[in-house]
């Protein structure tokens, strides 16, 4: 059984599908999902969904886009959701400076200042639920590393769709952290080959970030959970070990990680 241990089921994307995308899941061998919010709205959206499909874990959490729509009362209010024991981890949160130069959904981008505070806010809320956090670094690595140092001792955590250099993979394994891959992992033009020869499997988890970034042969088209084995036949075919391999660690280290109980 693989394990899709980043999925935003919850958006628009799906719609009515969800029983349609959970049934390819199950057919593919992907029988646990974590579902992972990216503000209020999808963080409740997350533990809807934890709570009416067996095999999809939630969690919460405040993407740095969002940072601006993070207030106390509402960070009281994720703490009351993440009571409910199918909510395995906080996140996502981090840092993007990728899309301080683009168009944003939300209203303003938030500053790098906003960002930073809005992801410390979010480690304090991980520390105080005792969960592990799911972070999202893109374009800010240096920053991304430094908060995490600040706070390393208590937390856990894993940095998804990880896309940097080896340097910047082993600073993050010597936080005590672990990296997880996507679909773009699979595209010619990757970057993440050199990456996961050299990291070791046992610090690897399994992703889609769907809707986002379908592994070939489905790239450009909406993503699902039923692909992440494409991730992890990627990780086989360049660490040159077999699939189940591939299968068996990263299942045992997400459902020890996450805490994923039946
Ligand atoms: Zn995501």
């Amino acid at each position: 059984m693989f394990i899709d241990t980043h999925a935003h089921l919850d958006f628009p994307d799906y719609k009515a599908e969800i029983g349609a995308v959970l049934g390819r899941a199950k057919d593919a061998d992907v029988g646990k999902i974590i579902n992972v919010g990216v503000d209020f709205i999808s963080s409740r959206k997350s533990a809807d969904l934890a709570r009416h499909y067996p095999e999809i874990y939630g969690s919460i959490g405040f993407h740095p886009e969002a940072a601006l729509e993070l207030d106390l009362e509402t960070i009281s209010s994720l703490s009351t959701i993440a009571q409910h024991k199918k909510i395995v981890a906080v996140g996502e949160i981090g840092l993007d400076y990728y899309n301080l130069r683009r168009s944003s959904k939300y209203a303003r981008y938030p500053s790098r200042e906003q960002q930073i505070f809005c992801f410390e806010q979010m480690l304090d809320l991980a520390l105080e639920l005792r969960l592990p956090v799911i972070v999202h670094m893109r374009e800010s690595e240096i920053d991304t590393l430094a908060v995490l140092k600040s706070f390393s001792s208590g937390i856990r955590g894993v940095v998804h769709c990880f896309s940097s250099d080896f340097e910047v993979a082993q600073k993050i394994l010597d936080l005590g952290f672990l990296i997880s891959f996507t679909g773009n992992i699979t595209y010619p033009k990757s970057e993440a080959k050199d990456v996961i020869k050299k990291i070791p499997l046992g610090s690897i988890m399994l992703e889609t970030d769907s809707p986002l970034l379908a592994p070939q042969p489905y790239r450009g088209k909406r993503n699902e959970p039923a692909y992440v084995v494409e991730v992890a036949k990627k990780i086989a075919e360049i660490k040159n070990i077999s699939l189940s391999e591939v299968e068996q660690s990263t299942t045992k280290k997400a459902e020890s990680f996450f805490g994923l109980s039946d």
